[in-house]
């Protein structure tokens, strides 16, 4: 075993126990949170490692980083989450988090994702990316649609052929009411999905909590976490 697969090995050890003790404290199974590891900034070798680790849920941000790595793991198992700004209206961008689909289609439009998704013949799911930071019509600092924005992206995603909506996710904000409050923050998210799942009963994933909080992600009911520096270590700063 290299350094590296026995400290990766050793973190993922860690957020494992973390994830089954928060599933534990919050009296569900520990089958009803899946971990995503997010490997941006870090080689295509470490997702190999993680791979051979048992991780299948990988994301990344940035398209130019992800689309070599992604290539050169093709040949692994792996589901890959990326983020996409779309443009569904002319009011947007808006973003969303879709699945499998290539990292340069992830980088362009709404549209584009609808005609990978068809070429591909199958459904994209997507996850709306919710800003708890941003006031009524607008976005988030850290990206994401106002609450009130959601139903509008959700119509436009219903609406576009090849796409599937999936469920929400969200950032714990650095600003506004939630700022410090993941746990509020979480519990906010919770019931925007159970208001969506009223109408799109399948739209049921909550994606939410990173390293620092993903135990209250976990509390408030989220079926998703995305885990990066508690993996791979702390990255080096985004240019
Ligand atoms: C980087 C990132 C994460 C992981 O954050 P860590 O604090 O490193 O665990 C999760 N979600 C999104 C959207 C990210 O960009």
């Amino acid at each position: 075993m290299t350094d590296r697969t026995a400290e990766l090995a050793e973190n993922l050890a860690r957020v494992e126990a973390r994830i089954a003790a928060a599933c534990a404290a919050a009296g569900r199974a520990r089958e009803e949170v899946t971990l995503i590891v997010v490997t941006k900034t870090y080689p295509a070798s470490d997702v190999r490692i993680l791979h051979g680790l048992g991780v299948r849920h990988v994301a990344e941000n940035r398209d130019q980083d992800a689309a070599p790595k992604a290539a050169a793991c093709a040949d692994l198992d792996l589901t890959w989450h990326f983020r996409a700004s779309c443009r569904p209206t002319r009011s947007g961008p808006w973003p969303v988090m879709p699945m499998w689909c290539s990292p340069s289609t992830a980088r362009s439009s709404f549209s584009a994702l609808s005609a990978a998704a068809e070429r591909k013949g199958a459904a994209l799911g997507c996850l709306i990316q919710v800003a708890l930071d941003a006031e009524a019509g607008e976005r988030g600092d850290r990206g994401g649609v106002a609450p009130d924005g959601i139903e509008e992206l959700a119509a436009a995603v219903d609406a576009a052929p090849g796409l599937r909506l999936d469920g929400l996710m969200t950032v714990a904000p650095l600003a506004g009411p939630y700022a410090g409050e993941p746990r509020a923050a979480f519990d906010r998210l919770m019931d925007l999905s159970t208001a969506l799942r009223a109408t799109r009963p399948a739209a049921n994933m909550v994606s939410a909590g990173m390293s620092g909080d993903l135990e209250e992600a976990v509390a408030a009911g989220a079926t998703h976490v995305r885990v990066g520096t508690a993996v791979l270590g702390v990255r080096p700063k985004l240019g």
